[in-house]
């Protein structure tokens, strides 16, 4: 996983194209130049807890790197002007063909994406929701599979990103109590 600070990625200022872009606290960088401030802030990201009628959780296998093969929930990054909780939705749909509903804010979690060779800081909110009676779900776009596991049958170590291993064993200790 790359480890350099994202921020050493842009090296002239997106404004003028000065070189003269230089480190300004932890997550900005100012121009000599023409004074523009860049702010590097984390990338919305959604993941959704489904659940069955049995209480089963929905996991989904990683169809591509980072972390291909893995486990994982169903989700993605929002688009620019989008709600969260309507990219949730898109995702779902484009991943599953599935449209959900009951949809719960559950928690948070910061997570370090890799991507094109640069780190991705994405700040990842999960959501628990569930299916309409009847829906046939049908693996597609960045998901390989899916899979419905009991709380206590759900391996976290098959679980890649760290973000959603920390939410769905959060989620665990939630549905025994
Ligand atoms: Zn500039």
């Amino acid at each position: 996983m790359p480890t350099e600070h994202p921020l050493k990625a842009f090296a002239f200022c997106p404004h003028c194209g000065s070189p003269l872009f230089k480190d300004d606290g932890p997550r900005s960088k100012k121009c000599g130049n023409c004074g523009f401030n860049f702010y590097l802030n984390p990338a919305a990201a959604v993941a959704a807890l489904i659940t069955n009628h049995k209480g089963e959780l929905l996991l989904t296998r990683r169809a591509f790197e980072p972390q291909k093969g893995t486990l994982d929930l169903p989700g993605g990054f929002a688009e620019l002007d989008e709600t969260l909780e309507d990219a949730l939705k898109r995702e779902i749909k484009e991943e599953l063909n599935a449209d959900i509903e009951n949809i719960h804010y559950f928690t948070s979690q910061p997570n370090r994406y890799p991507f094109g060779g640069l780190t991705v800081h994405t700040l990842d909110s999960f959501f628990t929701a569930s299916l309409p009676n009847n829906s046939q779900l049908c693996a597609d776009d960045d998901v390989d599979s899916f899979v419905w596991v009991a709380a206590n049958n759900i391996d976290l170590q098959k679980i890649g990103l760290p973000s959603i291993r920390k939410a769905v064993a959060l989620w665990i200790t939630k549905t025994a109590l």
